[in-house]
């Protein structure tokens, strides 16, 4: 696969996307970051975590380019319950399990261990997507707009029907308690949809993440229908780096009122 260099600073998208991340971050793990790996030429969602134990996220770009704010939100939100309810320990913890160590490996299993790991798998997807409504209303949005990229998809081992978990989503709306983010807000001091400002400071370079899939552990996919292996060719953003822009844009934006504030007289 060609390495292919995508365009200096991170899309409105991209942006969309860490910003959640720092929110998330800041709500579930203290503020420890999350790696957003951001992969050109892929549909690819999933989460993982390394050798380290630290948090992974990888974000095929395909996959985000044609979503609105609510798709976005929903998108992540749902990677983050994998990643806060630990479904990549999980996952692996089930694959040991079933013996699992390839996608040959799952169509291999006899019929009666299939059906009950894919429900296994399964059930973590609705579980995922019942954590990402509960933060999707937290956060004002629609959960049911949010997810519905999903209804054009097919059942695979892992995922069940797009449409009947948009209609569990659906139906769930009512009975959940959307997650209170108005502490972990005023903390940010950020509100959502201030996306312009990461947009006018977005780094021009990049670290870039090494050409190294072997630490890929336990990775809970999105779309193993196309799970072809890739190579990775993504950009990596912190959280961190990105809590590092926010507190410049805030100082940037505070420094001139105060000079003027100090200076007259
Ligand atoms: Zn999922």
């Amino acid at each position: 696969m060609p390495n292919h260099l995508h365009s200096p600073g991170a899309s409105p998208r991209e942006l969309e996307v860490l910003k959640l991340g720092v929110l998330f971050d800041k709500h579930f793990f203290n503020g420890v970051p999350t790696k957003v790996h951001f992969i050109p030429d892929s549909t690819m969602v999933g989460t993982w975590v390394d050798e380290q134990g630290g948090a992974n996220l990888n974000i095929g770009l395909d996959r985000i380019q044609f979503m609105n704010s609510d798709q976005l939100a929903f998108l992540v939100a749902h990677e983050y319950g994998h990643l806060v309810l630990k479904h990549p320990a999980k996952t692996l913890e089930i694959q040991k399990q079933y013996g699992i160590s390839s996608t040959l490996d799952e169509f291999m299993l006899p019929f009666d261990a299939k059906r009950d790991y894919s429900k296994l798998m399964r059930d973590m997807e609705l579980q995922a997507d019942l954590f990402g409504t509960k933060l999707v209303m937290g956060l004002g949005r629609d959960p049911v707009s949010g997810s519905s990229f999903l209804l054009g998809e097919t059942k695979s081992m892992q995922h069940p029907e797009g449409t009947l978990r948009v209609a569990k989503i659906k139906s769930s709306q009512d009975s959940l308690v959307a997650e209170d983010f108005s502490k972990t807000l005023s903390d940010l001091g950020i509100q959502l949809g201030d996306a312009e400002v990461f947009a006018a400071l977005a780094p021009n370079g990049q670290a870039r993440f090494g050409a190294n899939d072997t630490t890929v552990k336990a990775m809970v996919e999105e779309q193993p229908s196309h799970a072809t292996h890739e190579g990775y060719a993504g950009q990596a953003l912190y959280g961190f780096e990105v809590s590092v822009m926010l507190t410049v844009a805030i100082l940037a934006c505070a420094a001139p009122w105060w000079w003027r504030k100090t200076s007259v007289g």
